[in-house]
């Protein structure tokens, strides 16, 4: 594999083409973070792998050396076209050539899942859709068992943060609804090709199945809405969603601070005032 720069230019070259700003293409060259990848992964031949943004297939390689059947979304043509040269002799390789954010998840992967089996989400991920791509990924319990993700670091950062952390947000909780997600490691800026502009960090996320809430798109707009204005106390920033009273009595009635913000609820927290809020509503 191509673990030099001079190398994977050389392999771009030949193709005739070069690594693009606008589909986040900064190429792993470090064949120990690949491997490291693959091992928290815990990547076997019983697993059948979803890898975004394969690019040049370094990961690719190493996931079929393992011995896993992989579906690789790849949206540049021709990366896409030149990851056949990875086909194992028992073709283990599926190429879809797409935005991944176009894919049918649930198409891609069931012809490849045995009765009772989940699949593997790895991938170095095309950063400027990182978002999207977790949101549509995350609730996919019925087909997902585990999403291991390389990310820029301060988003590896936010989405694995304690309540009370500068960070804790959104999609923080997003992400803890449906998943347990752990920081993994830390991947120097270095050990890409081009150089990006920040490090980078290894999230594993286990899939599991989500918490329980009476409406799940009311208790997102919630907590979206609360984060976006994170400074404020909840009584003020849901004052669009609640009346400021109805928040107040559920904080109280929850023995919650009433001057809270959103950083200071743990998912539990903010669960259980989302339900006292929306009782409350519907029987005013
Ligand atoms: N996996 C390779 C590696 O580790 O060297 C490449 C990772 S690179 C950060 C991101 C890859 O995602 C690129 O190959 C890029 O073309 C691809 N990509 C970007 N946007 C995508 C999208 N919406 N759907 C599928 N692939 C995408």
């Amino acid at each position: 594999m191509m673990y030099r720069p001079s190398e994977l230019q050389r392999f771009l070259q030949e193709l005739g083409t070069h690594a693009k700003k606008g589909l986040s293409q900064n190429f792993l060259i470090d064949g120990n973070i690949i491997r490291k990848i693959g091992a928290t992964a815990s990547v076997s031949s019983d697993d059948v792998v979803l890898e975004i943004g394969p690019g040049p297939g370094a990961l690719t390689q190493e996931l079929l050396a393992n011995g896993a059947v992989v579906i690789a979304v790849e949206m540049d043509t021709i990366l896409a076209n030149a990851l056949e040269r990875l086909q194992t002799p028992d073709q283990r390789l599926h190429i879809i050539t797409s935005d991944i954010l176009d894919v049918s998840i649930e198409e891609a992967l069931k012809p490849y899942l045995k009765e009772g089996k989940r699949a593997k989400v790895i991938a170095n991920l095309p950063y400027h859709v990182t978002t999207p791509i977790l949101t549509r990924l995350a609730p996919r319990h019925d087909l997902l068992e585990s999403i291991t993700v390389m990310v820029q670091k301060e988003v590896a950062e936010r989405m694995t943060s304690p309540p009370g952390s500068k960070v804790y947000g959104s999609l923080t909780v997003f992400l803890h609804f449906y998943t347990d997600p752990e920081y993994a490691f830390t991947v120097s800026r270095n050990c890409f090709s081009p150089v990006p502009k920040v490090d980078s960090a290894a999230v594993h996320l286990k899939v599991r199945h989500p918490r329980h809430v009476s409406n799940v798109d009311a208790f997102f707009r919630m907590t979206r809405t609360a984060f976006e204005h994170r400074r404020k106390m909840l009584r003020a920033s849901l004052k669009d969603l609640y009346r400021a009273e109805t928040v107040t009595a559920a904080l109280e009635s929850l023995h919650l601070n009433v001057q809270a913000r959103p950083e200071d609820l743990p998912l539990d927290a903010l669960i259980a005032l989302f339900e006292v809020i929306a009782d409350a509503e519907q029987t005013r």
